[in-house]
């Protein structure tokens, strides 16, 4: 055996090996095996094949960008996963328990109807596989087909589908879809019960993308289905006494949660605009009639109007986060400052 053709035959393995480490943690543990066997068989017929000068320098120099390429493109070797909204980041985070990295694209403070996504968190978004959205928030109807043009392979999952959705209780400007179709509300994650559908959907999605990673999920899930429903039977029991009752709120944000207990929400914001005197003068009215006795607001928006509304009612004011992080604690203050 000529020791040009030994020397290449110790190719095939080394190139197998630069391939396997490229391919580390970002793909499965199957689809790293195939690769590497697929890149090892390809080298060894090459070498062993004893090609022309030409031939072989051409196909050395692909199998080298083959596996520069698995290496390159898995600098951090870990799956990205995108979310809309912090509550959602913080459901990701607690079912991945540190497996995938996730990226939350309206920030803490951010308004999810009208924020408008910095060129430089596109950066990180373009790295996701995987982005949960609520379905219909209004971020999400202007970015996300943006982000999917700019990233083909993102897989977008749409936390709304299956899920009873209320419609006539949030219009904005653009209040109808293409085809003629009434616009939902947006505001499934502050729903209890929604929420544990929801993340069973996430769960699933992750358990897809992440096939290694199943009975991590299947724990982490388990455990957070059954906080969630404890926390849903917490304020059935509270909320009982209740039962249709009615409050008032800046933006009609607690839609489904008031749907979930039996409560009813007087929104002061029905069209996405700050209400008109007369509209808020109209509101007064039904809330004196009906007995309202907190109207919640939003950190995000201007409390004025809510303020002057409450001085009108004689009710209290209450400020309140449904897009907080700390999603249960947020849900369960909502109910108790309801009831105080
Ligand atoms: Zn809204």
């Amino acid at each position: 055996m000529p020791f040009l053709y030994r020397w290449r035959v110790m190719l095939s393995p080394i190139f197998s090996v630069v391939c396997g480490i490229g391919c580390i943690e970002t793909f499965t543990v199957s689809s790293r095996v195939g690769m590497c066997s697929l890149n090892f068989i390809m080298s060894t017929m090459f070498f062993l094949y004893r090609p022309s000068r030409k031939v072989f320098a051409s196909v050395l120099l692909l199998l080298l960008g083959f596996g520069l390429c698995a290496c390159t493109d898995n600098k951090s070797g870990r799956i990205s996963v995108a979310v809309t909204i912090p509550p959602l980041q913080n459901w990701a985070e607690q079912l991945a328990g540190g497996r995938v990295d996730i990226v939350c694209a309206v920030p803490d403070g951010g308004n999810p109807e009208s924020y408008d996504l910095p060129p430089s968190a596109m950066v990180g978004l373009s790295k996701c596989r995987l982005y949960f959205s609520c379905g219909y928030l209004g971020f999400e109807r202007s970015w996300l087909g943006k982000l999917s043009e700019n990233n083909p392979r993102l897989q977008v999952v749409d936390l709304s589908e299956g899920l009873e959705l209320l419609y006539g209780t949030h219009h904005h400007e653009e209040g109808h879809l293409h085809d003629g179709e009434a616009y939902p509300d947006p505001h499934i994650w502050c729903s209890p019960r929604l929420a544990r559908r929801m993340v069973e959907t996430m769960y699933r999605a992750l358990t897809e993308i992440d096939p290694d990673g199943a009975s991590v999920y299947a724990e982490n899930y388990a455990r957070i289905d059954r906080r969630f429903a404890q926390l849903d039977s917490v304020l059935t029991d509270k909320l009982r006494p209740f039962k249709g009752k009615v409050f008032a709120v800046y933006h009609p944000t607690l839609s489904y949660w008031a749907a979930d207990y039996g409560l009813r929400q007087l929104a002061l914001e029905p069209d996405g605009k700050s209400p008109s005197p007369q509209y808020l003068r109209a509101m007064v009215d039904s809330a004196r009639h009906v007995g309202v006795e907190v109207v919640f607001i939003q950190q995000e928006f201007d409390p004025r109007q809510a303020e002057t509304f409450a001085r009108e009612v004689g009710c209290r004011t209450e400020i309140i986060n449904p897009l907080a992080y700390t999603w249960s604690e947020e849900i369960m203050r909502i109910a108790d400052a309801f009831i105080r």
